[in-house]
Order: C-alpha cells, then sequence, then structure tokens
C-alpha cells in the first residue's frame, strides 16, 4: 500500500515532472532532471534514518531475493563462514541461496517449532571465522519481529524488507541492511541497500560489476538503467514519512495499529495467534480461524466488505493482515469490526 498524497503527487506530476515537460518514466537517467531526483531521494533517505557518511546507500534493480546471493558476494571479505539467524521463510530462504558462496552456518533456528519464536540469545552458536550474521527483522510469513537488534559482535547483515522505514534505525549497529522496495516504500523492482562502506572493498572473485556495491556507489548507481520511477517514487514515499513526523511518529502509529489487532485476537476465543509475544510482528498480523471452511469464508466476506489483501501467504495458510506505513489507523479500525461481527455470527 502506498499512501494517497504519495500517488496523488505523483499522479500530478505523471506527465510533466517539474517544467521539463515530461515524465519522470520518460526522462533519461544521465540528464540533470533525473541526477535532481535521485540526489533528493538519497539525501531524503539519509536524513531521515541519520545515516553517516561511512555507509553507502544504493538504489538497485531486482528484488530483496537477488541480495541473498549479493550480499556473500559482496561481504564476505575472505572469510570462511557466514552465520544465518533463521526465524522464518524469508531467513532460510537467505540461508539456502548462500550456500554456493561460502560455509554457511546455523546461529540458530525456529523452524523444528514452526517459526513462533526467537531463540534465546544464549543458545546463539557463533564463530571467530564468521564474515557476517544474516537475519530478518521481520519475518513477514509468519509475523516474527526483533523488537531490538541482535547484539553480537559480527556485523550485522539484516534484510527488512518489510518492516524498513516502520521506526527508527540505529545505523551504526549495522554492517548492512537490504530491503526489497516494495512492501514499504515504492513499487515493486527495486531494492535499497544500506552497507558500512569498510566492508564491501573485496568482493568474491567473479562478482559481476552490476553485482558490486562500491563499484556500483562509485557510479551512483547508474553502471547501467537504474529503475528510475521506483527511486523517483521512494523519495516521494520518504518525503511523506518526513511530513509525518518521521520514523518515531510512525513507530508509535505502527505499534498502536498491531495492539488493536493483537488485543481482539487474544480476547476471543475464536481467533488465535500462536507467536511468541516477545517477537510478534507490527507489520505482520497473522492469525487463524477454527478451521478452512469459515477461513475462505471470512477472506470472501471480508473482499465484500472491501477489505482486501488479507489471504495469509500459502506457505502458512489462515490470514495476514499487514499493516505497513501507508495503513491509515482506519483501515484497522475497520478490520477489528468486520473480525468482532464475524465472529458474533459464526464463533
Ligand atoms: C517479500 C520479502 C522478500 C522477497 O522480496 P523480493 O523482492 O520478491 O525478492 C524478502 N525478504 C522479506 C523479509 C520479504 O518480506
Amino acid at each position: 500500500m502506498l499512501p494517497n498524497e504519495v500517488m496523488e503527487q505523483a499522479m500530478q506530476e505523471f506527465m510533466d515532472w517539474n517544467g521539463t515537460g515530461m515524465s519522470v518514466m520518460e526522462i533519461g537517467h544521465r540528464t540533470n532532471a533525473f541526477i535532481d531526483i535521485a540526489k533528493h531521494a538519497e539525501q531524503s533517505l539519509r536524513s531521515l534514518v541519520s545515516i553517516p557518511d561511512d555507509y553507502h546507500v544504493l538504489f538497485l534493480a531486482g528484488g530483496a531475493t537477488l541480495q541473498f546471493s549479493v550480499a556473500p558476494m559482496n561481504l564476505l571479505r575472505g572469510r570462511k563462514s557466514a552465520g544465518y539467524i533463521v526465524t522464518g521463510i524469508w531467513s532460510g530462504k537467505a540461508q539456502k541461496i548462500a550456500e554456493p558462496y561460502t560455509e554457511v552456518k546455523t546461529i540458530c533456528s525456529s523452524q523444528a517449532t514452526g517459526y513462533r519464536s526467537i531463540p534465546a540469545r544464549e543458545s546463539w552458536q557463533l564463530d571467530d571465522d564468521m564474515a557476517y550474521c544474516f537475519y530478518t527483522e521481520n519475518e513477514t510469513v509468519g509475523g516474527v519481529e526483533f523488537q531490538s537488534v541482535p547484539d553480537i559482535d559480527v556485523p550485522l547483515v539484516c534484510d527488512m524488507t518489510s518492516s524498513i522505514l516502520s521506526r527508527p534505525i540505529d545505523i551504526s549497529k549495522y554492517g548492512a541492511i537490504i530491503a526489497g522496495a516494495q512492501k514499504n516504500v515504492a513499487p515493486a523492482g527495486m531494492t535499497i541497500v544500506i552497507v558500512d562502506k569498510s566492508l564491501c572493498e573485496q568482493v568474491l572473485p567473479g562478482t559481476p560489476d552490476l553485482l558490486n556495491y562500491q563499484l556500483q556507489a562509485e557510479h551512483d548507481c547508474m553502471l547501467n538503467t537504474p529503475p528510475t520511477f521506483n527511486w523517483y517514487m521512494a523519495g516521494l514515499m520518504f518525503d511523506w514519512i518526513k511530513n509525518e513526523g518521521g520514523l518515531e511518529v510512525m513507530a508509535e502509529r505502527n505499534l498502536r495499529k498491531s495492539e488493536g489487532l493483537y488485543q481482539l485476537i487474544d480476547s476471543s476465543g475464536f481467533y488465535s495467534n500462536e507467536v511468541d509475544r516477545s517477537c510478534r510482528s507490527r507489520m505482520n498480523v497473522v492469525f487463524y480461524l477454527p478451521n478452512e471452511e469459515l477461513t475462505s469464508l471470512f477472506i470472501r466476506q471480508s473482499e465484500e466488505a472491501g477489505l482486501f489483501a488479507l489471504k495469509g501467504h500459502k506457505a502458512a495458510g489462515g490470514i495476514r493482515a499487514s499493516l505497513y506505513n501507508a495503513m491509515p489507523s482506519s483501515g484497522i479500525d475497520s478490520l477489528v469490526s468486520f473480525m468482532t461481527e464475524f465472529e458474533l455470527q459464526h464463533g
């Protein structure tokens, strides 16, 4: 979901960006007009998150899954292994995809218990030879989210695809952040990478130039044609967040939105959520009804009531309410009313 204000601005500027007589979709990426758009977006993101100069900010073509390969290519720095914290489908996939590049180690995993918790810090297996520790801040499918940054000495590489800009980020705690744009920032097709410059000076031999963070940074992400329209839309979204009051305001809103839903779920004997309360997602609230029949009915009737995209991921089933930044609290109020009514009728 994108905020109406962002889409309205894009619509107003669609045919004529800033008096150029051209759409952003038509402007060449090497023109001054586009370079202004690109620089503005980067500056806006840097100020929103307080990203210091010793981090590259990259806007790259392709999705977050591509970065599951690209991150090891750039960040291994000749070390023997990389560690993965596995708390759901996405971190599991990231680990699998890294296997051709290095010895992949499991720092901890909640797979055996159905990805409903984050293993206790004392149980984590860490080694000195790990180049980095990869984790997924918010597991979008299972609805499991880290409430704080893991406390370890290995450089952290974080997949923030579904949680970036939903709360303040202490950049200094990360080696790299990767985030596909499509969940919380802009249309699909682009990934944002924020990376400590000192960690990407030694790429794996054979790394394609287009996947080389440092080379991309040296060329302002314009080694080839970047996803220009997505980059522009991301800039509008950053400005919108800033106008709304910044990341603290987003965090407050997202907490309030998710608490409203969890309260309803916890107080009902009809809906259920089995994620450990210490790591419930504020972005994707996953819950279940008593059976498949009621789940299908819930999805059908909620659509009729104007509530869309509630069907759970195919790997998890059930219902998933995504509460990204652009989702207004009135959307949650409507969902809560619908759920209350549905339970009265079928509970
Ligand atoms: C959606 C998602 C991805 C996959 O993104 P693609 O751009 O489709 O590759 C990766 N990680 C997380 C946490 C996601 O939510």
